[in-house]
């Protein structure tokens, strides 16, 4: 049974998440950040094994077949995964792993794994905001944000299904607001360790 815990964070892409992530990352503790496999073209800066495994097409269903994924869905057109095998390592070490994945897997991670996981959606304050960022940041052609800012507007309606959000108006704040959640994350135990607890406070008394 794993020892560690799982924090999911999903939210339109261009909201922020990994700046987020690198700005608390001194002050979560050790984590094991999930690097995702995707089919999707690497963006300029963007580094192979860093930001994603990026793969073909063929490749991606091969590791379907083999059962090779924790989860995957189809995202914007493209194929997104997350390996199983380096995320049960570092669940085994008792690390905190994070998860930056769509709603669609994060259905999926609470399907198999939720006694061990805490969810947070990040989201820029509006849908206006989120376009006026996208457009900022200059890293893809007006098609390609045209379908995210499509693909923003279904998922925001599945901000219930998370445990926390977290309104990225300015990133010092919603830095503290993941630093806090990221501590509560860490605090899930698995089933296994819950049980062994109930017995040791039974027993000793
Ligand atoms: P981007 O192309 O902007 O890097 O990511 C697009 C979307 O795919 C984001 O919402 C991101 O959270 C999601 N995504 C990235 N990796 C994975 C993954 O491994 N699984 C799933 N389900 N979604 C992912």
């Amino acid at each position: 049974m794993q020892k560690g815990a799982i924090l999911v964070l999903s939210g339109p892409s261009g909201a922020g998440k990994s700046t987020i992530i690198n700005a608390a990352s001194d002050e979560i503790g050790e984590y094991y950040f999930s690097i995702s496999t995707t089919t999707r073209a690497p963006r300029v800066g963007e580094e192979d094994g860093k930001d994603y495994f990026f793969v073909s097409k063929e490749s991606f269903e091969e590791d379907i077949k083999a059962g090779n994924f924790l989860e995957y869905a189809e995202v914007h057109g493209n194929y997104y995964g997350t390996s199983l095998k380096p995320v049960r390592e570092a669940l085994d070490e008792g690390k905190l792993v994070i998860f930056d994945i769509d709603v669609q897997g994060h259905r999926l991670v609470r399907a198999k794994m939720n006694d061990i996981t805490t969810s947070a959606f990040i989201t820029p304050p509006t849908l206006k905001e989120l376009e006026t960022r996208l457009r900022a940041r200059s890293t893809d052609d007006e098609s390609v944000i045209v379908k995210r800012i499509e693909n923003a507007k279904g998922e925001i309606k599945a901000v219930g299904e998370y445990d926390f959000t977290i309104i990225n108006d300015t990133v010092e704040e919603a830095t503290k607001r993941f630093v806090i959640v990221a501590k509560a994350a860490r605090l899930k135990q698995s089933a296994e360790d819950e049980e062994k607890f109930v017995e040791h406070w039974l027993v000793n008394n």
